[in-house]
């Protein structure tokens, strides 16, 4: 699953962001972060509100706990895999 956030950056150096600075008041703007990453601790994941504004990685993202790690059988059979499938494609 792939998401994004936008945020104007604000910069001077923007053309976007000087044509089109933020419309929220400036307070409200500068208190908005980006979503986190989930972070886990102690076995849980960490309440929304705990790490709301500081900084994350996706280390702890459910999609990353289940990886399976190559096995050499796995790149043995590969070899063959690709070796079959260059003949079989060279054949037409
Ligand atoms: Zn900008």
């Amino acid at each position: 699953m792939v998401f994004y956030q936008i945020k104007k950056c604000t910069s001077d150096e923007c053309a976007y962001c000087v044509i089109n600075p933020p419309r929220l008041p400036e307070d409200i703007f500068q208190s908005l972060h980006f979503v986190p990453d989930p972070v886990m601790r102690d076995g849980q994941y960490v309440v929304f509100d705990d790490i709301y504004g500081t900084e994350t990685d996706d280390s702890a993202r459910p999609g990353l706990q289940n990886v399976q790690p190559t096995s050499e059988t796995d790149k043995e059979l590969k070899k063959i895999l690709v070796a079959s499938m260059s003949l079989y494609f060279s054949s037409f």
